[in-house]
């Protein structure tokens, strides 16, 4: 089986689209988002839609679960916060119920694992980017493989006995040994100064991840989220991927 995995989106429309394109092209089997399809970006709406076709599974991020008021909103920083006040007010009752109702963490037919933030705890809503970090989330699942996102910075942990590798490589061969936290990046707001969209591609008979960055139309993006009335700086941080 191919696998996408998607995450964060962030009501980016642009990006979603320019993913759309590439799974079309490539034709995975399945496709799971991570969450974080709203927050940030001008269309949620339109990014839950498309995700809902899109998606066999979605589990829930921490602006779906702030949108729905799942999640105390204090936490997060001024221009996700009206972000989120913006997006509870945009939303649909049934967009607002779908948030809702996404599970936090789920398995993949036995074999892998999804979350959004960290599989120890995924409501906390705690990040990954230490070894030791990864070292101790690698204790709270017992598949091979976790998928998350968060932190919009893909990024690949692999364990080997009792230590983790960081690797910083797009492209992954599976070893029957060794374990794997996999952090697939962001569809709509990347954060590690590549500001092209971001996806994740899983071919567990090849036993090959990789990570794929496709151009979108920023400026267009960026458009519509001035236009929304949204903080500006949340526009311009598109162009820098930060
Ligand atoms: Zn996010």
């Amino acid at each position: 089986m191919t696998y996408a995995i998607i995450s964060d989106i962030h009501a980016n429309l642009e990006a979603l689209e320019a993913v759309r394109s590439e799974l079309e092209r490539i034709g995975p089997d399945k496709i799971l988002c991570l969450g974080d399809i709203v927050g940030y970006g001008a269309s949620p709406s339109k990014c839950i839609e498309i995700t809902r076709e899109l998606a066999s599974v979605t589990v829930g991020g921490n602006h779906d679960c702030g949108v729905t008021g799942l999640t105390d909103i204090t936490y997060f920083n001024r221009y996700a916060r009206e972000a989120i006040i913006w997006t509870a007010r945009t939303l649909d009752d049934a967009g607002l119920e779908f948030l809702r109702e996404l599970p936090l963490s789920h398995v993949e037919g036995g074999q892998f694992r999804i979350v959004h933030a960290t599989p120890q705890d995924p409501g906390r809503w705690n990040y990954i980017f230490t070894h030791q970090q990864a070292m101790d989330e690698f204790k709270a699942f017992s598949e091979q493989i976790c998928f998350v996102g968060h932190s919009h910075q893909p990024c690949i942990f692999e364990m080997m006995d009792a230590e983790t590798i960081i690797m910083n490589s797009d492209n992954v061969k599976i070893r029957e040994d060794r374990r794997y936290i996999v952090n697939v990046g962001s569809v709509g707001q990347p954060r590690d100064s590549d500001p092209r969209t971001c996806l994740c591609i899983y071919d567990d008979e090849q036993g090959e991840i990789t990570i794929r960055r496709i151009a979108y139309d920023i400026e267009q993006a960026q458009t519509r989220i001035k236009e929304a009335g949204l903080p500006p700086v949340l526009a311009n941080r598109l162009s820098w991927g930060e």
